[in-house]
C-alpha cells in the first residue's frame, strides 16, 4: 500500500506563530507515526498579501522546528492553469456566474437588506452574497464582461447543492462543537462563495481541493478554524469528481486572553520566541506536544 500523504499548507502573508508550529508539528508527527510522507505547500495565490521574505521565513522556521518535508514544494501561484481547468469544469456544469459588485457595493447592499432584519452570515461571520448577478440575462452578463468591468466568479450554491446531496466527511479530529466521526456537510451555509476573481483567477476553496487531490493527500490535518470550510471542500470534490480525504481538525492555540493567534501578534511569533531563547523542544511544550 502507498504510504499516506500529509501536507502543511501555510500562506506566506506573515511570519509563522505558535498555531502554525502546532499544525506543522501535528502533520510531521502524523506522517512519522504512520510511515507517511509530509508535503509542504505554499498557498500564495493572493499576490497582494504574499511576500518572498515570508516564504523564506517559513522554510527557515519549519527547519528550525525540526520538521522536514519533501521537495519540490508546490507553490500555488505556479499552478494557476490547474485551477483554471477545475473552474472551467464547474462552469461547464452551469454552476458559475460572474458578479460585478465591488466590496463596497456589497457592504451597501447588506446594510440595505438589514433594514428588514438580520441578513444571514456564513460560518466565519461574513454576510452571504446579497446581490442578484445570478439572474442577469446572458446578453447583459456578456455586455458587462466585455466592458472590462471587474468581477468575481461565484458558485451557484443552490444549483451545486442540488447536484450533490447528502454530503458528509470523516472527521478524525474534532470540530469546534465536538463534532467527530461522520459529519454532515452544510455548504449552503456559505452562500454563493467566490471561486475566482479577475485579479486572482482562483480562490482558497478551489485551489485547496484541486491540490489536495492532485497531491494524493489522504488525511488533512489543520486547525478548527477551517472545520466549516470543509463543507465547501466536500461539495467541490464531488462536483469535480475528486477523491475524498479524511480530515483531522485540531484545536487552536490561543493567546493569554483566549483569542485566536494572528500573524500580527508578535509575542507568539516563532521568530520572537526563538530570539527570546526558546528551543524547538520548548515550542513543542508550549503547544502541548511536549
Ligand atoms: N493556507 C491556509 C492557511 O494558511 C491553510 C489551508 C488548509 O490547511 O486547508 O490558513
Amino acid at each position: 500500500m502507498a504510504p499516506p500523504v500529509f501536507r502543511f499548507a501555510p500562506s506566506p502573508n506573515g511570519y509563522l506563530h505558535l498555531g502554525h508550529a502546532y499544525s506543522g508539528l501535528m502533520n510531521f508527527d502524523r506522517a512519522r507515526e504512520t510511515g507517511g510522507r509530509l508535503l509542504l505547500r505554499i498557498e500564495d495565490i493572493d499576490a497582494t498579501r504574499c511576500r518572498p521574505e515570508f516564504e523564506a521565513a517559513i522554510y527557515e522556521d519549519l527547519a528550525w522546528l525540526g520538521i522536514d518535508w519533501e521537495t519540490p514544494v508546490r507553490r500555488q501561484s505556479e499552478h494557476l492553469a490547474a485551477y483554471r481547468a477545475a473552474l472551467d469544469k464547474l462552469s461547464a456544469l452551469g454552476l458559475v456566474y460572474p458578479a460585478f459588485e465591488s466590496r463596497a457595493e456589497i457592504a451597501k447592499l447588506v446594510s440595505l437588506r438589514e433594514t428588514n432584519g438580520p441578513w444571514p452570515r456564513d460560518p466565519d461571520g461574513a454576510p452571504l452574497y446579497p446581490g442578484e448577478a445570478k439572474s442577469l440575462s446572458a446578453p447583459e452578463r456578456d455586455r458587462l464582461v466585455a466592458s472590462g468591468m471587474p468581477y468575481a466568479l461565484r458558485l451557484d450554491m443552490m444549483a451545486a447543492c442540488q447536484r450533490a446531496t447528502g454530503l458528509t466527511w470523516n472527521e478524525l479530529g474534532e470540530g469546534p462543537d465536538g463534532e467527530r466521526g461522520t459529519v454532515p456537510a452544510r455548504p449552503e451555509a456559505w452562500g454563493d462563495v467566490i471561486l475566482a476573481r479577475k485579479e486572482t483567477p482562483t480562490s482558497y476553496h478551489l485551489s485547496v481541493v484541486v491540490d489536495d487531490a492532485l497531491q494524493g493527500v489522504g488525511e488533512i490535518v489543520r486547525g478548527q478554524d477551517l472545520f466549516h470550510a470543509t463543507s465547501v471542500h466536500r461539495l467541490l470534490q464531488v462536483l469535480l469528481g475528486l477523491g475524498e480525504p479524511a480530515y483531522r481538525h485540531h484545536r487552536l492555540i490561543r493567546d493569554g486572553e483566549g483569542r485566536k493567534l494572528s500573524k500580527s501578534s508578535r509575542s507568539t511569533g516563532l521568530r520572537a520566541l526563538r530570539a527570546a531563547g526558546i528551543t524547538p523542544a520548548g515550542i513543542r511544550q508550549l503547544v502541548g506536544l511536549g
